[in-house]
């Protein structure tokens, strides 16, 4: 019972949190014109890849000498000071301070930031790269912005399990396995045997990423969710007609159906029997890596017997 309580606490705070952010967001919003839910991409980018648990509300993290200007010797907040050396430390809170620990003058310091560029996607696109010099950063931050647009929400912490829970099929934990179908030198994943055709569904929210044949992997697709996991579905007898790249998705959203492909040239199927290869990488801001999909697997299916 204590166990329920706790969770159901945890649950309210996070909610809670999720208003106060927002509200945040949106305050920003009003004053720069810069849309919410880049800023709140950005922050929940931040808060995945950030290395320190930190307290703070705004997980954004300005470095020193970008906030207050190379060449600044001093570290005073004073706004005068810091615009004197370009750093780009804003007072968003009206004390005349531009203070990086504190949330609001942080995300008006990045909101401003990013308006230099300009109004449009591609402006905004252009400021995070000059921000983030990083591909696979820009992309994810854009593509989580398009999340939080689509759903007008911060909350977005379901999850579906991959199949129909009244098809047949079955799983075991083979994390690591010397042999599989659809992983590299070991094999990086979980494999769901079910019938050509059973559908595949999104298990979380998020954007596709990639799609198409993979010479192991067969036709395949690959979403990245909003806490910048990467989430891998392969040897698809078909896609969910009219999906691409760039889409966004949530948990339960049809995109293709179990099949054999793979191990061959574009359209090799029926080397294996028909199983779904479900595989999870984590990304760091740094590089990416895989890890052990059953354990979340079997929640999921777990949660989806309760709805
Ligand atoms: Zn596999």
């Amino acid at each position: 019972m204590l166990f329920f309580i706790l969770v159901s606490d945890v649950h309210a705070e996070e909610k809670n949190e999720d208003e106060e952010k927002m509200a945040l967001y949106k305050k920003t919003e009003a004053v720069t014109l810069v849309p919410w839910y880049y800023l709140a991409a950005i922050d929940k980018y931040e808060k995945n890849t950030t290395k320190e648990k930190s307290e703070k509300l705004i997980t954004i993290d300005i470095p020193e000498t970008k906030w207050y200007g190379i060449g600044n010797p001093s570290r005073t907040n004073d706004d005068r000071i810091i615009s004197l050396f370009k750093g780009i430390g804003k007072d968003g809170n009206g004390d005349n301070l531009a203070d990086p620990d504190n949330n609001e003058d942080v995300l008006f310091t990045m909101a401003n930031y990013l308006k230099k560029f300009g109004r449009t996607e591609q402006d905004i696109k252009i400021g995070l790269w000059r921000f983030y010099h990083r591909d696979l950063t820009v992309q994810t931050i854009m593509n989580m912005a398009k999340v939080y647009q689509t759903f007008g929400t911060l909350d977005l912490n379901n999850r579906s399990f991959p199949l129909p829970l009244h098809a047949n099929y079955s799983y075991k934990n083979t994390w690591g396995d010397a042999r599989g179908f659809g992983g590299r030198r070991i094999h990086e994943g979980t494999d769901i045997f079910a019938n050509y055709g059973v559908p595949v569904k999104a298990t979380t929210y998020g954007v596709v990423e990639i799609k198409g044949w993979n010479r192991f992997g067969g036709w395949r697709i690959g979403i990245r969710d909003m806490n910048n996991n990467y989430h891998y579905y392969a040897h698809l007898n078909g896609y969910k007609d009219g999906i691409e790249v760039g889409d966004v998705v949530k948990p339960g959203d049809i995109i293709g159906s179990v099949g054999a492909t793979g191990y061959g040239p574009p359209g090799t199927s029926g080397k294996f029997p028909p199983h779904l290869h479900y595989g999870m990488y984590k990304d760091n801001g740094y590089s990416e890596w895989s890890f052990d999909p059953y354990p979340y697997l079997k929640r999921w299916e777990r949660a989806d017997k309760h709805k």
